[in-house]
């Protein structure tokens, strides 16, 4: 079985002490491509340094986090798009979307934030990895304005009920990113999963959050991608080698990786 984690963040400074030993396991667990979402501006040279090192495994998203979005975020959102001026590696616009769990004081900044990096989506013709935390109206809100664009791509860490995957899956060129949350007891994915089709879903860690058990509280990393998947697939009753297949060729066509397949 071969993986690709969709959503991990091995360049922050968790993984400082041992980064390289972290890819390296990831590699070993047939992980064998990672897609790093940026955060915000400090977090830029870490991330393609390890995307230099590690260039057929490591791939860049360029985007800012809404839990990073403050007074400052224009400026911000303009030096980010001289980065993706400067280079065709990135695969998707991310870390995007809105985060009101904690704090709603920029409520309308992370809103103007999100929408402006959509048309980064669009302009640049790259998926875009969404954030949503307690503000899925407010996503749907700016999407709806672009409904009939080409933007595609995964509302990352899907945790919701069926009423929420159902709106989240009205916009057809999306797929819902499932992490270690599977595997915990009393998260009601097991319910609602079964319901949508395996066609739209992907895989990713988010580490180093949200641990997959039997590692639930501890540091998270990419080569506890598959304890997710063999919870999916017990989920959907199906065998773990047709589950991995059909997930990686999902995510092979929402990041638009297929020129890679080969390499990976
Ligand atoms: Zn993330």
């Amino acid at each position: 079985m071969r993986f690709i984690d969709t959503h991990t963040h091995p360049f922050v400074e968790e993984f400082d002490a041992d980064r390289s030993a972290v890819i390296e396991r990831a590699l070993a667990a047939d992980v064998r491509a990672l897609l790093l979402p940026n955060i915000d501006l400090s977090t830029v040279e870490p991330l393609l340094l390890l995307c230099k090192q590690y260039p057929k495994h490591c791939f860049p998203m360029m985007g800012l986090h809404p839990t990073s979005v403050g007074e400052d975020y224009v400026a911000v959102l303009d030096k980010m798009v001289s980065l993706l001026d400067c280079s065709t590696s990135y695969v998707g616009i991310g870390e995007i979307g809105m985060d009101l769990y904690w704090d709603k004081q920029f409520c309308k900044q992370q809103a103007d934030a999100f929408e402006k990096q959509l048309q980064w989506s669009i302009a640049y013709q790259l998926p875009v990895s969404i954030h949503s935390r307690a503000a899925v109206q407010e996503i749907d809100a700016v999407m709806k304005r672009y409904m009939d664009t080409p933007i595609k791509g995964v509302f990352h860490c899907f945790s919701g009920n069926l009423e929420e995957a159902a709106l989240l899956l009205k916009y057809p060129n999306f797929k819902l990113g499932i992490n270690g949350v599977a595997t915990f007891k009393n998260a009601g994915l097991a319910e609602v999963l079964p319901a949508i089709p395996l066609e739209k879903l992907v895989l990713e860690t988010d580490a180093p959050y949200l641990s997959p058990v039997p590692f639930r509280g501890k540091r998270n990393e990419s080569s506890y991608l598959p304890y997710i998947l063999k919870r999916i697939a017990a989920i959907y009753h199906k065998e773990e080698e047709e589950v991995a297949s059909v997930i990686w060729n999902n995510t092979l066509a929402v990041f638009s990786l297929e020129h890679l397949a080969g390499s990976l």
